[in-house]
């Protein structure tokens, strides 16, 4: 008799309830309507096993919209936005969280994965569904998250972007050429130029000056990356793996020339990559709309899609992608096929939102909590929220702050050190509030995905 599984739930518990005689490997407490098993990441595993559906797929070069989850609560709501806009034809990535947010939110990559293991089952959802390992940066994390199930790898190499090269002498440019890592780029500086500067016609020449800048700005960072991706290779042997490649948090814009470089590049030294995510002109402040010139950013946009599209084709990636309203339209049009979208804070965002609306006394406490840790939470982001800007509201309006850009920012960054000192609290609050949390995710993401409708 084959099994049947479902989650169900007893009070705040959930449990997997698994039907017929209990399948190898896992354990539970018989029942008249069959065994009930303890959501832990063995029981996880052997689902993903089980149920191929309820497992991560390569995503490759599918247009594709990254979900990322800080309380690994939102995937439900996710999975009914895309139901409701198939149009926008989107893949979901719904197990994606970046180091930095894992570290914050105290899950690891386990939990990660397990909990939309887990969401995918109690949905019902069968489609498939990415993972990304998102701003990876060592072989310690890379390791953790492959141990995890990850199949899906964004690298991070922006510490060793160096923004000084846009505008530093000669002098300054040559040394700084001399002195990158040759061995792993396996060249040297009179081949590199060579290379390079072998005139406007030939395949990927870039102007001398342009080169030494692109070079001395991203030369590092391109070694890096090669190293991560060795390492990956040597895991993985020869087994696929998504990856993608991000300089967005870094200060300056890549412009399209670097982007050629970088690209050329990792083509050259044997790395291959379904997406790239450049530093865009512009503000990409977290879970606000674009700060900037709409146009300039469809220029810029439109001059690094065809550079993707030249030498890949692969991805453009739009990091701190939610709340960007205003570009949508621009990215829609000008990569209608060839282009990943990573949202993360938003949701959590949403979270707030019901917490706002249900359990005032508890969101006031948590933006307090916010307001009096900003200047240091927000270290490690690109903001431009200001607290003395946010406005005074009585109890009732408190939900409206989630719309206000201060006020949005400044809770946004916040998720760590509010999980550290009200985790239950939030918790609890969330689960009473599971429906209103559920459409709350569902309807904002919506306004994420009607824009691109094809
Ligand atoms: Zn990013």
């Amino acid at each position: 008799m084959s099994n049947v599984f479902s989650i169900v739930r007893r009070g705040d518990e959930r449990l997997l309830r698994i039907t017929g005689d209990l399948p190898d490997g896992f354990e539970g407490v018989p029942a008249a309507d069959g065994a009930y098993c303890p959501l832990h990441a063995r029981h996880a595993a052997l689902v993903r096993e089980t149920l191929p559906w309820t497992a991560p797929q390569l995503v490759g070069l599918r247009k594709s919209f990254g979900f990322g989850d800080r309380l690994g609560l939102a995937t439900p709501g996710h999975l009914d936005a895309l139901a409701n806009l198939p149009e926008s034809g989107f893949f979901p990535v719904l197990a994606q969280q970046s180091m930095r947010e894992m570290a914050r939110a105290r899950r690891s990559p386990q939990q990660v994965l397990d909990d939309v293991t887990w969401a995918v089952l109690e949905t019902g959802y069968r489609d498939g569904y990415g993972c990304d390992a998102d701003h990876v940066k060592t072989e310690a994390e890379i390791d953790r998250c492959i141990d995890a199930g990850f199949i899906g790898f964004t690298l991070d190499p922006g510490q060793y972007v160096r923004a000084a090269a846009d505008t530093e002498d000669a002098a300054a440019l040559w040394n700084r050429f001399a002195e990158l890592p040759w061995d792993v780029l396996r060249s040297n500086p009179r081949r590199h130029l060579e290379r390079y500067a072998a005139g406007p016609e030939a395949d990927g020449a870039l102007p001398e000056e342009t080169l030494l800048r692109a070079a001395g700005k991203y030369g590092a960072a391109i070694a890096r990356v090669v190293r991560l991706h060795a390492h990956l290779r040597s895991r993985f042997g020869a087994a696929p793996f998504d990856l993608e490649i991000s300089v967005d948090e870094t200060d300056t814009p890549t412009t399209p020339a670097q982007h050629r470089y970088i690209a050329l590049e990792l083509d050259r030294l044997g790395v291959s990559f379904i997406g790239l995510a450049p530093r865009f002109v512009g503000d990409f402040y977290k879970g606000v709309d674009y700060a900037g010139d709409t146009e300039a950013f469809a220029r810029d946009y439109a001059a690094h899609a065809a550079i993707a599209e030249e030498l890949g084709p692969y991805k453009l990636s739009v990091h701190s992608g939610s709340d960007k309203l205003a570009i949508y339209p621009y990215i829609q049009r000008r990569t209608p096929e060839y282009v990943h979208v990573k949202t993360s804070g938003t949701s959590w965002l949403e979270a707030l939102r019901v917490i706002a609306r249900k359990a005032p006394g508890l969101f006031r406490r948590i933006l307090n909590l916010a307001v009096e840790g900003y200047a240091e939470n927000r270290q490690s982001y690109h903001l431009d929220g200001r607290v003395e800007c946010i406005p005074d509201v009585p109890d009732d309006a408190l939900a409206d702050l989630l719309d206000d850009p201060h006020a949005r920012q400044v809770v946004h960054v916040a998720f760590g050190p509010v999980l550290e000192q009200y985790y239950d609290e939030a918790y609890a609050a969330l689960a009473e509030q599971d429906k209103a949390h559920r459409q709350g995710i569902r309807r904002h993401f919506e306004k994420h995905l009607a824009p691109f409708r094809e």
